[in-house]
């Protein structure tokens, strides 16, 4: 427990310091989920005296709450605090493929109010009005009062620029140089914050999805296109300035087919559910044997990832071909990230990892331990989402969490 730097100032704004070391307090709380006014003291260098009266303070606003005993085996047992988890209410909504998602949870990422609307087709300036409306939809359902709300935060497709909460640019709802922070804010009349949609899949199945505090994450979703992001320290690795880590862009093999980025042979490129179902088709020739030739009406239906899927839980040898490639590709690019960022939990999910999961996982598992520094595959336990759907909405509530709490109060320069 370190890394608190309370503020002891004997000149200056005693107002501000206090109002610094209550936030402090309220973060430790946070992050400890449960935490004696001892420790708190402890860890943030504050006098037993000041950390009362904070507390103190916190519990008058309902912030927090006192729990009762700690489990210390020794001595006098120290009351405990927490957040108190129905103190705010927090909006999430994610801008995903065809639905749109928008739910209304409690601090502790329970789930007040979800609804769900259907967006296939809606893009541009539509798309913008139908995510305000839908979230003041949402908000007047779960009939929570709008003052006890945190802030709303926005799983979007896209590039972000995080300064200004601007989509540089999500070619597939057609949106460029959107100001949707702003828009939002203005329309809502609440506090907007705005992360791209893989980057808070990654941060709500880490938030809200794992069974132990890790360091490092790393989440990729393999679905109509191949995305991910990555957790360090609790906190999205973000790019200089706008969301980044286009995963699905690292390329696995250089004389593979074109990529819509204009490169060869992404990842994207060759295990997103079209890239299988077109390599499925191509291999039916080959496959002679195969039972997708009789379910395709030989070549007269599609293969679509649904028939993939099935032939390959019958064994069928050109399924199996299809699901074993797409994992070494997969397992490539893992064994790269794994060498990079040395993660302790691989998390894989979306539409083609689920339409095959066992001979996916263990393709890739097998060809990343073949291809990664074998100290840092060591490390790496591999898991699938455990949020299903939820988890880019999830994970923009997680979002607006630290941009609330965790932010600090002043910068360094308001102290000088
Ligand atoms: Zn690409």
């Amino acid at each position: 427990m370190k890394g608190c730097d309370s503020v002891r100032m004997n000149t200056g704004n005693a107002k501000l310091v206090k109002e610094v070391n209550k936030r402090l307090v309220l973060q430790l709380i946070r992050r400890e989920r449960a935490v004696s006014r001892a420790d708190m003291a402890r860890t943030l260098g504050l006098s037993p005296t000041t950390v009362s009266s904070l507390v103190n303070e916190l519990i008058k606003e309902g912030l927090v709450l006192e729990l009762g005993s700690g489990t210390s085996r020794r001595g006098r047992r120290p009351v405990i605090y927490q957040i108190n988890p129905t103190a705010r209410v927090v909006v999430g909504a994610d801008v995903g493929n065809n639905v749109l998602t928008v739910i209304v949870t409690v601090l502790n990422g329970r789930v007040m109010e979800k609804i769900e609307t259907d967006i296939d087709g809606v893009v541009g300036q539509e798309l913008v009005t139908t995510l305000y409306q839908e979230i003041d939809r949402c908000i007047r359902v779960s009939g929570v009062d709008r003052s006890r709300i945190l802030g709303v935060g926005i799983a979007s497709p896209g590039l972000i620029d995080y300064e200004s909460g601007t989509v540089i640019q999500a070619v597939n709802v057609d949106w460029a140089n959107v100001p949707l922070k702003g828009i939002l804010e203005h329309e809502l009349g609440l506090q907007v914050h705005i992360e791209n949609m893989n980057n808070a899949a990654a941060l709500g199945e880490y938030s809200w999805g794992l069974e132990r505090e890790v360091r490092r994450f790393l989440y990729l979703n393999v679905g109509q296109g191949v995305g991910g992001g990555i957790i360090v320290n609790g906190r999205v690795l973000q790019g200089s300035g706008v969301s980044a880590s286009e995963i699905g862009h690292v390329i696995v093999d250089r004389n593979g087919d074109k990529c819509r980025c204009g490169a060869r042979g992404c990842l994207e490129a060759l295990v997103s559910a079209k890239a299988l179902e077109k390599r499925g088709a191509q291999l039916l020739r080959q496959f002679p044997e195969s039972i997708l030739l009789e379910r395709t009406r030989n070549h007269s239906k599609p293969v679509s990832l649904e028939l993939l899927a099935e032939a390959a839980k019958q064994n069928d040898p050109l399924a199996v071909n299809v699901f074993v490639q797409a994992g070494e590709w997969l397992g490539i690019a893992v064994a790269g990230l794994i060498n990079i960022f040395n993660p302790d939990i691989v998390m894989l999910g979306g539409r083609v990892i689920r339409a095959a999961e066992e001979v996916l996982m263990s393709k890739i598992r097998s060809t990343a331990r073949e291809n990664a520094f074998p100290a840092l595959f060591e490390m790496v336990t591999f898991v699938t989402p455990r949020l299903g759907p939820l988890s880019s909405a999830m994970g923009a509530v997680s979002f607006v969490l630290q941009q609330e709490f965790d932010r600090p109060l002043i910068e360094l320069g308001d102290l000088a």
